[in-house]
């Protein structure tokens, strides 16, 4: 049996990160096994502590306690600071990184290949909080975090020059070069409420879901815009907790395109 490790969230039942690990396991020969633990809403912490103390080595950490796993480390990585929301988690030294961030811009910079100054980010909960700090470094001149409550955009876009906050019904009419929708509406078959138009060609539209057509990609398709889903980000994301775990860093593109193939 090899090393454990596991995605922790509620719910995780349909993840793909099990298959993502094993197949970077195997192309790399680390002994490892990665499972899946639904956390109760109210049970993360001791979930988190009873899989370490079972010799867990380990977790990733998804929706809805990214928040939870920032508060629960005892040390940070920058990037998982100025995000202040945790996706991995190295038990043996109690530290948290994000490597969501790392993951978009990878996915939008080597796989996607396509530039970006004005990214409108839809959502404002811990996957949009993983990745402003990534969008800005990675070449964004501005962005714009739209948010159902509009109170939780602000405040994340307080925190980085080069972002400002905005409800759905006040976006402007600008052309965007990338919307992001880092908001869970695709997986209740929902979209976030956008203007009329705001969707076009010429701009990439890239949904954090992956392996549906979410009601956001199906009306971007029709408006003429490039699309693409999250699977990419989800693949980036996993070989950067994968390096952190292992100091290993494995190939993501055959496993992107065996998954993109299945
Ligand atoms: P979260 O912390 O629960 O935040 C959910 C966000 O979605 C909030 O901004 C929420 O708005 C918004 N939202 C939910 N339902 C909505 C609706 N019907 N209309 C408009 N907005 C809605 O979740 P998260 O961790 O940020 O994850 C968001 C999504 O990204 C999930 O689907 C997750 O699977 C995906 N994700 C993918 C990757 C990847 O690697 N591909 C990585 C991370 C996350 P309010 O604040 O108003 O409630």
């Amino acid at each position: 049996m090899g090393d454990r490790y596991a995605l922790i969230g509620n719910p995780v039942a349909h993840s793909q990160s099990p298959r993502i690990h094993a197949e970077f396991a195997r192309a790399t020969s680390q002994p490892l096994e990665y499972g899946l633990i639904e956390a109760p809403l109210d049970g993360f912490a001791a979930a988190v502590e009873h899989f370490r103390a079972a010799g867990g080595k380990g977790l990733n950490v998804t929706l809805p306690f990214k928040q939870e796993a920032f508060a629960l480390c005892r040390h940070v990585s920058e990037r998982a600071r100025v995000a202040q929301a945790v996706n991995t988690l190295v038990l043996e030294t109690g530290s948290g990184d994000n490597t969501d961030g790392v993951g978009l811009a990878r996915d939008l910079a080597q796989n996607l290949k396509v530039e970006f100054t004005t990214v409108l980010l839809l959502g404002a909960g811990g996957a949009a909080q993983g990745v402003v700090g990534a969008l800005l470094e990675a070449g964004a001149e501005r962005v714009v975090i739209a948010n159902r409550t509009v109170s939780k955009a602000s405040a994340l876009a307080a925190r980085f020059p080069g972002a400002s906050a905005c409800a759905y019904d006040a976006l402007p009419g600008e052309a965007f070069d990338l919307v992001i929708n880092a908001t869970s509406a695709g997986l209740s078959d929902q979209a976030p409420p956008l203007p009329p138009g705001l969707l076009r060609s010429g701009m990439l539209a890239y949904d954090m879901v992956y392996g549906r057509e979410t009601p956001f990609l199906a009306a971007a398709k029709r408006a003429g815009a490039r699309t693409c889903d999250g699977l990419g980000m989800l693949v980036e994301q996993a070989a950067e907790s994968f390096f952190l775990w292992r100091g290993v860093r494995p190939q993501t593109r055959p496993v992107l395109e065996k998954l993109r193939g299945a």
